[in-house]
C-alpha cells in the first residue's frame, strides 16, 4: 500500500473543531484517489498530513510504510510532491529548474525522460514566467517527478489552466499510474475526476462522507436528472408523472421515479410540449456533482475561497 491514513485526527488547536476528523483512506500502487470537498473540508490539511507537514492529533499516516512527518530520509527519493508557486525557481528556465530538482533527489539521469515525459523538451530555455498556465503545471508535475515516482502528491494540477492544458496534464498523471506510481489528487473539477479517478473520497467538515469508484458513487435505480432551460413549469410534470419533480438548482432537474423507457419517453415528450429538450439526462445514472452536491449540501461554486471559515 502506498499511502495509508488511519483514522485521522487533526486539530489545530486544543479547543478548536477537528479540521480532519477520522478519515481513513488508502491509496494502491496504479491507484489514482482523488480527494474531493467544499472550502474548509480538510483537503489542504489531509495533504499536509501525508506530506508530513501537519502531524496527527489522532490516528497515523504512512507513505511507503513510513512515518512522512518522522521517517523522510526512509521515503526522500521515492515520492513527488507538486510544489505550489511559492519556493519556486521563478528566475531559472525550465531545463535548469528540472535540474536542479533532479540534483536534489539524486535524479540526475532522469532529467531528459522527465523533460520529454511531461511535453517540456521544447519550452528547456523557457523562463516560468513566460510559460502559460498549462505549461507551469506541467513544469510542476515535472519538479514532483524528480522526487520520485513511486507516490505523486498532486494539489489541483489541473488549477487555472485551459482545456487543452488540462487534457494533456491528465493524460500524463494517468500515464504516470499505469507505470504503476500511486497519485492522490486534490482538485475542483467533477470531469477531471469524472476522466481519471479509479476512486474518489468526499471530505465535508474533515469527515469522509463517501469512498468509492465514480461508478459506484454514481449508479442509482430511484431518479432521472435532467439539465434545461431555469424555470420550467415541474409542478405540471409531477402532476403527469405522479412522482416528485424537482429544480434542484437554476435549470438542474431531478425526477424521483426509477428510470424506464416509459418515464424517459414521458419527460422528453414533456419537455417538448415546452418547445425545449434536456441538454443532458442521465438515467441510472447521476452526475458526481449531484452526489457531492447532496453529500455536502454546497450550493456555491466550489472554485471560490472563502478563508476557510467554515469549520
Ligand atoms: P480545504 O483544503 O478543504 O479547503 P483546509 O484543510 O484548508 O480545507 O481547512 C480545513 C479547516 O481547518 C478549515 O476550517 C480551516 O479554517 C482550518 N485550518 C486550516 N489551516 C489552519 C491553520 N493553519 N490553523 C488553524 N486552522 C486551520
Amino acid at each position: 500500500m502506498s499511502i495509508e491514513v488511519n483514522d485521522l485526527v487533526i486539530r489545530y488547536t486544543d479547543s478548536g473543531t477537528a479540521a480532519v476528523n477520522g478519515v481513513t483512506m488508502r491509496v494502491d500502487p496504479g491507484d489514482i484517489v482523488a480527494l474531493l470537498g467544499p472550502n474548509g473540508a480538510g483537503k489542504t490539511t489531509m495533504l499536509h498530513a501525508i506530506e508530513g507537514y501537519v502531524r496527527p492529533t489522532a490516528g497515523s499516516v504512512r507513505v511507503l510504510g513510513h512515518d512522512p512527518a518522522t521517517e523522510r530520509h526512509a521515503i526522500a527519493n521515492r515520492w513527488g510532491v507538486m510544489p505550489q508557486s511559492v519556493g519556486f525557481p521563478m528566475g531559472a528556465t525550465v531545463i535548469e529548474a528540472i535540474q536542479l530538482f533532479a540534483a536534489l533527489h539524486g535524479a540526475e539521469e532522469r532529467v531528459s525522460a522527465i523533460t520529454e515525459a511531461t511535453g517540456l523538451s521544447s519550452l528547456r530555455k523557457q523562463r516560468w514566467r513566460k510559460l502559460s498556465g498549462g505549461e507551469q503545471q506541467r513544469l510542476s508535475l515535472a519538479l514532483a517527478l524528480c522526487g520520485g515516482t513511486e507516490v505523486l502528491l498532486l494539489d489541483e494540477p489541473t488549477n487555472a489552466v485551459d482545456a487543452a492544458g488540462r487534457e494533456r496534464i491528465l493524460e500524463l498523471v494517468a500515464e504516470r499510474a499505469a507505470t504503476g506510481t500511486a497519485v492522490l489528487i486534490t482538485t475542483h473539477r467533477f470531469d477531471d475526476v469524472e476522466r481519471v479517478a479509479d476512486r474518489v473520497v468526499i471530505l465535508d467538515h474533515g469527515c469522509d462522507v463517501a469512498q468509492g469508484t465514480v461508478d459506484d458513487l454514481t449508479r442509482t435505480n430511484d431518479r432521472i436528472e435532467f439539465r434545461g432551460p431555469a424555470g420550467l413549469p415541474v409542478a405540471e410534470l409531477s402532476i403527469r408523472l405522479g412522482v416528485a419533480v424537482t429544480e434542484r438548482s437554476p435549470g438542474r432537474y431531478r425526477v424521483d421515479q426509477a428510470p424506464t423507457p416509459s418515464v424517459v419517453g414521458h419527460v422528453n415528450a414533456w419537455l417538448a410540449d415546452h418547445d425545449t429538450m434536456a441538454s443532458s439526462m442521465l438515467a441510472g445514472r447521476r452526475s458526481l456533482e449531484s452526489v457531492f452536491l447532496e453529500l455536502t449540501e454546497t450550493r456555491e461554486p466550489l472554485t471560490e475561497k472563502h478563508g476557510g471559515d467554515q469549520s
